[in-house]
C-alpha cells in the first residue's frame, strides 16, 4: 500500500459479489492502515448497517455507498453513490426490483446452463449469494464446484460471458435514474471506472467517454474514479485531467472483491488523496 493512501472508496462484501463479510473486510481495511472507507455493494444497501457499526468499533471513517449498473450507448456504465440514505423509499423500491430481476436472471441462466450440458443448481447459487445481490460470480463459483470449470475466470471465459449461449442480461436502469436516486437520497453520485482495466478482463473504456461525462455532469454527478483498481499512472493522470476539465472530484478505490485473482489490488493499494475526501464532505454539506 502506498503510504499516502488513507482512503478506499470502492469495496464489495458478501452482500453482493465480494468474498469477505463486512467484518472481515473492515478488519482488513483497518489492518492495512486505512482511515476512510466506502462500501459500495452492487444494487443493495443490506450490508451498510453492519458495516457502520463495525467501522465505528475500529475507528474507521465510514461512508455508506452503493454501485449501480446503468445503460450506456455500448454496454453499461457503473455509477457509485456515497453518503446515501439507505432508508429512502424511492431508492429501496428500485433496489427491490433489481434484486428480483437478479434472481429471475440467474434462474434463467441456470436453465440455459442445464440445457447445454453444464448443469448447476439454483439452490447452491442462491446459497452462495447468501441473501445478497446474486450475480454471475456466484454462478461461476457453482460451475467450479460442479467441475465444469477449474476456476471462476475460466467459467466466465468459457460459459457465462456476454457472448455465451447461457448469458442473460440483467436489468439496467438509466444513468439519469441512478443519479436521481442517489441525489434524492441525500447522496453524491460518482462515475465509476471510466477506463479499461487489466484485472477485470473484458472491461473496456466507456464508449464516447467525454460525451458520457458531459451528460452525467448535467444529471448531477460530482466525481469520477481516477485512482482506481489497477489503473496505470498515465490512466490516473488522464482521468484527473478530465475531472479538472469538468469540475469533478477525482475519486477512487481498489474495487476489492477478494476474488482470489493475484492481480486484484488489495484495499488501500490505490485510492484518492485526502483532499478528494474533504471535497466530497464539503459537497455533501452543501447538497
Ligand atoms: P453480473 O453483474 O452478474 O453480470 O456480474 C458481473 C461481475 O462479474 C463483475 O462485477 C465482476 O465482479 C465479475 N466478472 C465479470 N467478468 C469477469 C471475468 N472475466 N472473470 C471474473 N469475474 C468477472
Ligand atoms: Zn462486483
Ligand atoms: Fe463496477
Ligand atoms: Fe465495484
Amino acid at each position: 500500500m502506498k503510504d499516502s493512501v488513507t482512503a478506499d472508496l470502492h469495496l464489495h462484501t458478501t452482500h453482493s459479489d465480494g468474498r469477505l463479510t463486512p467484518s472481515d473486510l473492515l478488519t482488513l481495511c483497518h489492518e492495512r492502515g486505512l482511515e476512510t472507507v466506502a462500501v459500495t455493494d452492487h444494487d443493495t444497501t443490506s450490508g451498510l448497517d453492519e458495516c457502520e457499526v463495525l467501522a465505528a468499533d475500529k475507528g474507521l471513517d465510514f461512508i455508506p455507498g452503493i454501485e449501480f449498473g446503468a445503460k450506456a450507448k455500448r454496454g453499461e456504465i457503473h455509477i457509485l453513490g456515497y453518503f446515501i440514505d439507505q432508508f429512502d423509499p424511492d431508492l429501496q423500491e428500485v433496489l427491490f426490483d433489481l434484486q428480483e430481476d437478479r434472481k429471475t436472471r440467474a434462474e434463467r441462466m441456470v436453465d440455459r446452463l442445464c440445457q447445454t450440458g453444464t448443469p448447476v443448481s439454483w439452490e447452491r447459487i442462491s446459497e452462495l449469494a447468501s441473501g445478497g445481490s446474486v450475480g454471475r460470480p456466484h454462478i461461476a463459483q457453482a460451475l467450479v464446484e460442479e467441475g465444469h470449470a477449474s476456476h471462476p475466470k475460466e467459467a466466465f471465459d468459457r460459459l457465462i460471458n456476454w457472448k455465451s449461449p447461457a448469458y442473460v442480461a440483467r436489468k439496467l436502469i438509466q444513468p439519469k435514474q441512478a443519479v436521481d436516486l442517489i441525489n434524492g437520497s441525500g447522496g453524491l453520485a460518482v462515475l465509476a471506472h471510466p477506463l479499461e482495466s487489466r484485472a477485470k478482463s473484458g472491461r473496456r473504456e466507456i464508449f464516447d467517454l467525454e460525451t458520457t461525462i458531459a451528460s452525467l455532469v448535467d444529471f448531477g454527478i460530482v466525481g469520477i474514479e481516477a485512482y482506481y483498481g489497477d489503473y496505470s499512472d498515465d490512466q490516473i493522470d488522464r482521468v484527473v485531467a478530465l475531472a479538472n476539465k469538468y469540475g469533478l472530484v477525482p475519486c477512487g478505490g481498489s474495487d476489492y472483491h477478494a476474488a482470489g485473482n493475484p492481480i486484484e489490488p488489495e484495499p488501500g493499494e490505490i485510492g484518492p488523496p485526502k483532499e478528494s475526501v474533504v471535497r466530497l464532505k464539503e459537497l455533501r454539506v452543501k447538497s
